[in-house]
């Protein structure tokens, strides 16, 4: 490792990102010396400022609108990013652009109830996945891998989703693509989960689907939002009682994944601890 881990995160925009206080914190409870910045790059400018930032840093995120696009300038794809065609994180070594997708295990160890840890049964059952993009197809290959039976996608451009989904080797005869749309119903599914950015924003306000939708769960049922803090769709699913897990646990398994990967570190409890703390009080 060098003297000082040159870290740091690409997207647009990045101001609200949590991801520089989690790793920071992360880095000192590790004791490595090492920094982690924000790399603000528009969509126009990537091709000019990628260089840069893959001479200079020794390990980065991506986030929105760069998880596709930098996939064409790795040198070696973990087994995910061939799946999800996703990249999320990367770590320089030797010279050599690694490429990992970290979202798969954050949301797989996002699956608890929040009051007990304890883990989501969801083998068997019947998912409605809200969204299909980059976050979306690492949810669904996470939700393939958990054995669930059945796994509707609901989207507002079905032609888009297909094309874009059509490449990924998990699809299967479980996966149903259908209209998102005010008729669209969710009958006897398990977990409810949105990946579209409805909720957060300028959509801050809004809700993916309806509120007689959202009445119309089974009482069972659990509704997740990869967005953080907790969206309007959350609140009012805690109104009527049913049970919520929102993004922020995916995020920081997510990120204490690339950590490791970066310093070759073990991921311990009280890793997640610390990271979780300073996501919450950044
Ligand atoms: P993305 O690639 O842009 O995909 C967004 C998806 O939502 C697309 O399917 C898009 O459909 C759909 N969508 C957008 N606006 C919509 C609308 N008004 N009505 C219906 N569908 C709409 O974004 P992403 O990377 O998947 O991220 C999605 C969300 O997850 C973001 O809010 C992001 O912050 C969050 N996220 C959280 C974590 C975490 O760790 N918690 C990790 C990753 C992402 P079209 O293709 O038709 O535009």
């Amino acid at each position: 490792m060098p003297n000082k881990l040159k870290l740091g995160i690409i997207g647009c925009p990045l101001s609200h990102s949590k991801s520089p206080q989690m790793q920071k914190a992360g880095l000192k409870y590790l004791n490595i010396n090492g920094e982690y910045e924000r790399y603000e790059i528009q969509t126009e400018n990537f091709p000019h400022e990628i260089k840069n930032i893959l001479e200079n840093l020794d390990g980065f995120n991506i986030t929105i609108p760069h998880k596709e696009q930098i996939i064409s300038y790795l040198n070696q794809k973990d087994t995910l990013v061939e799946r999800i065609g996703a990249c999320n994180t990367i770590r320089i070594k030797d010279g050599k652009i690694l490429g990992f997708n970290t979202d798969y295990h954050g949301f797989i160890k996002s699956l608890t109830y929040p009051e007990s840890q304890e883990k989501l049964p969801l083998e068997g059952k019947k998912a409605a996945l809200l969204g299909a993009g980059g976050a979306a197809k690492a949810v669904l290959a996470a939700l393939v891998d958990l054995g669930l039976d059945q796994i509707d996608v609901y989207v507002r451009n079905i032609k888009k989703s297909q094309q874009s989904l059509e490449s990924c080797d998990f699809m299967n005869s479980n996966i149903n693509l259908k209209l998102l749309s005010t008729e669209s119903s969710f009958e006897e599914v398990s977990i409810l989960i949105n990946s579209t950015p409805i909720g957060q924003g300028r959509l801050e306000n809004s809700m993916p689907i309806e509120l007689n939708q959202l009445k119309s769960l089974d009482s069972d049922t659990v509704v997740y939002d990869l967005i953080y803090p907790k969206t309007k769709l959350l609140r009012e699913a805690e109104k009527l009682k049913l049970r919520t897990i929102d993004g922020s646990m995916m995020l920081v398994h997510q990120g204490a994944q690339a950590l490791s990967l970066w310093t070759g570190k073990d991921i311990d409890k009280g890793l997640i601890k610390v990271m979780k703390e300073a996501f919450e009080n950044g």
